[in-house]
């Protein structure tokens, strides 16, 4: 990722939402990575404690935390995302350091921004901001998250590239009306994984890709030997009569993050067979079919139910790995070094 935005002469601000670990944050800059995403207050502080200097809360501003993101804003150089007028009236007000804003646009996915079909509103609220002494106007943020629903490949790349034209189009219109100099930042990890060319954009903030997941592997985003992340399920139950094992790897491990099985079923899960160190290929026919607070039962062959002993260890590949890592907060490396992510208080 970080090869492909060097080549198309863009910035990559990584989500670590996904990691939220400060040692693998390291290993990014080893790849000349000194801006980030973060999705909540607190994951900003953690990563700027541990010494990063550029960071976006790429997630509208919690007007109950201007305080404390004032005091944030003392220390490094904080982005924030808005896309309504009282919220920047409210950081004029209150915030006594600087801060970069973004406006949050939306071009499909439906879930915030305002909309990439009405340029006007955009102008009004940049206007808004580029008048503000506080607030220093940088750009628009969109995060494409319809690229998860597309079907194939060539689908996701579609949405990916209409998003940037959409984001493109706003961009002219706040031009034409002198506010000129608005970077676009995009990302999401289907269509940057997807599109090979990344011109056309100033930043990219895909995070998932760090360790990709079953969804993924759907989407086709990414081969099933970039996966780098598993659960290691103790089994605890067998029952044989209706081809199933029980493991300790419920909801709250894998999270309730699901995938339509071939039935269409929901699945939260997929068993991955064993190798000499880590994992191998996904099994076929074995899946997480249901999670209850701590258990996840698992249907798979007869073979394999058969030869799975209690007391076993098994392999998951969840379906949604930044859910996953949120709730077990501790990695183990196949070197069986212990990495945590950073502590919630
Ligand atoms: N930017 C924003 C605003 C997001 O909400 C997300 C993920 O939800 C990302 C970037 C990273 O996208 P992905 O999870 O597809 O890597």
């Amino acid at each position: 990722m970080a090869e492909k935005a060097v080549r198309a002469g863009v910035v990559l601000r990584p989500h670590f939402k996904t990691h939220q670990s400060v040692a693998i944050g390291e290993e990014f800059r080893t790849f000349g990575v000194s801006a980030i995403a973060v999705s909540n207050l607190d994951m900003a502080e953690a990563f700027a404690a541990a010494g990063w200097r550029d960071i976006t809360i790429a997630f509208p501003v919690n007007q109950l935390q201007v305080d404390r993101i004032d005091g944030l804003a003392a220390g490094i150089d904080l982005h924030l995302l808005v896309e309504d007028s009282q919220t920047v009236r409210l950081l004029e007000a209150r915030l006594e350091s600087p801060v970069g804003i973004w406006i949050k646009i939306d071009t499909g996915s439906g879930r915030t921004g305002l909309t990439s079909d009405d340029p006007r509103a955009v102008c009004a609220l940049a206007g808004t901001i580029a008048a503000s002494k506080q607030l220093r106007f940088e750009g628009l943020l969109t995060h494409a998250g319809h690229t998860y629903k597309g079907g194939t490949p060539e689908e996701i790349k579609g949405i990916y590239q209409a998003s940037v034209q959409a984001m493109r189009g706003v961009r002219d219109v706040l031009e034409g009306a002198g506010l000129a100099g608005a970077l676009i930042s995009v990302g999401d990890t289907p269509g940057c994984s997807l599109v090979e060319d990344l011109r056309g954009v100033d930043e990219i903030r895909p995070g998932n890709f760090v360790f990709y997941d079953a969804t993924q592997w759907r989407l086709g985003s990414c081969a099933q030997e970039d996966i780098a992340l598993a659960v290691a399920c103790p089994v605890v139950a067998r029952h044989p009569e209706r081809n199933e094992l029980v493991v300790h790897g419920g909801a709250v491990h894998l999270s309730l993050s699901h995938l339509p099985d071939e039935r269409g079923a929901p699945m939260y899960g997929f068993l991955a067979s064993k190798a000499e160190k880590g994992w191998g290929p996904i099994i076929d026919g074995a899946l997480v079919r249901s999670l209850s607070q701590e258990h996840g039962v698992i249907r798979a062959r007869p073979e394999l139910v058969k030869e799975t002993a209690v007391g076993a260890v098994v392999t998951v590949i969840p379906v949604h790995s930044c859910l996953t890592v949120n709730l077990m907060r501790e990695y183990r490396t196949l070197e069986g070094e212990r990495i945590p992510c950073y502590p919630v208080h």
